[in-house]
């Protein structure tokens, strides 16, 4: 093996644990409101994930478990009873909602200032702006790992692969900025890309979110980079417990031989995405409970 690996769920936990001090300072809990929709086995396991999380760290966690025939007007309803409620800090719709639901449409409703997912078109225009207020999940966890693990990122060519709302686009946004973690030269890659490898190869920094089990492989990887992985997909292997296994959008075998730093899957981006959930939600509760002023 060639790399170093990152260890996210390292820097996730020591993440937790700074937290976890700032939390126990505080006068008052953060609160985080979590709106679960339908029986969608995954999305109830991400969202008994996230109570055990905010448990952990000393904050709390309220499940509001809707049934999947839930009207689009019964979700704004309580979205709508959260933006007033005092007493939360924190909404988030867990993704996805059934079919007859916009879910566009009730990210929108969710009050700004207590969207910690960073998913309304405010915060998502104050990100692009260079003046975040909250940072998607996801994305800021990339930027913590390579931060924590020293990745120098002030002006390193810096290739992102997909362009996800979620993922790729915020990340792009994050790692444009003139900041310290930031200050990248960057490219963004999708499908309409013509030669993905001629651009992967000339990364000092490959983050890769294509949803595409094992996508990047060494030869597409210039030697000594650092690869974040974000993906996660599960292929079939019978040979395992419950008849797959986890893998992400980088052949990490092959990668691994090539790169300086890596993510392993699991255990690399994933841990990372609850810890910042947390992280905004403690954000949320201080800009909410001081003057306002530096969150409105
Ligand atoms: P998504 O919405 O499906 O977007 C995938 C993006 O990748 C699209 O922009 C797509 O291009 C591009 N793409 C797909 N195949 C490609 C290829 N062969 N070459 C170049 N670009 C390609 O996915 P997402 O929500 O961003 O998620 C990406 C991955 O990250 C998934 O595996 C997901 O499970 C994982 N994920 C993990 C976490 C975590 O916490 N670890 C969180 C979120 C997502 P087009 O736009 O042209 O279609």
């Amino acid at each position: 093996m060639g790399a170093t690996l990152i260890d996210g769920k390292a820097i996730s936990l020591e993440m937790r644990q700074e937290m976890t001090l700032q939390v126990a300072k505080m006068q008052v809990t953060p609160h985080l409101a979590a709106v679960l929709v339908g029986d969608d086995p995954a999305s109830a396991v991400y969202v008994r994930n996230k109570e055990k999380s905010f448990a952990a760290a000393g904050m709390r966690s309220t499940v509001h478990r809707l049934p999947g025939e839930t009207t689009h007007d019964q979700l704004v309803e309580l979205v709508q009873q959260l933006n007033t409620d005092d007493d939360v800090d924190g909404i988030l719709v867990q993704s996805p909602v059934p079919k007859h639901i916009t879910e566009r449409a009730i990210l929108e409703v969710v009050d700004p200032i207590k969207d910690v997912d960073c998913f309304h078109p405010e915060n998502v225009g104050r990100l692009v702006a260079g003046e975040p207020r909250f940072a998607p999940c996801t994305p800021t966890g990339v930027q913590q790992l390579l931060i924590r693990s020293g990745v120098e990122t002030d002006g390193a060519e810096a290739v992102v692969v997909g362009r996800s709302d979620i993922v790729g686009k915020p990340m792009v946004n994050l790692l444009i900025q003139k900041a310290a973690g930031a200050n990248a030269t960057i490219t963004i890659c999708h499908t309409g890309t013509r030669d993905l490898a001629f651009h992967t190869s000339r990364a000092d920094i490959l983050i890769v979110a294509a949803g595409r089990a094992e996508v990047i492989t060494g030869d597409m990887i210039k030697p000594g980079a650092t690869v974040i992985d974000v993906g996660m997909n599960r292929v079939d292997n019978p040979a395992r417990k419950f008849g797959h296994r986890l893998v992400g959008d980088v052949h990490f075998e092959s990668a691994v031989e090539v790169a300086g730093k890596i993510t392993p899957v699991p255990g690399g981006v994933g841990p990372m995405t609850i810890t910042m959930l947390l992280a905004n939600t403690l954000k949320a509760a201080r800009l909410r409970r001081s003057d306002g002023s530096e969150g409105r």
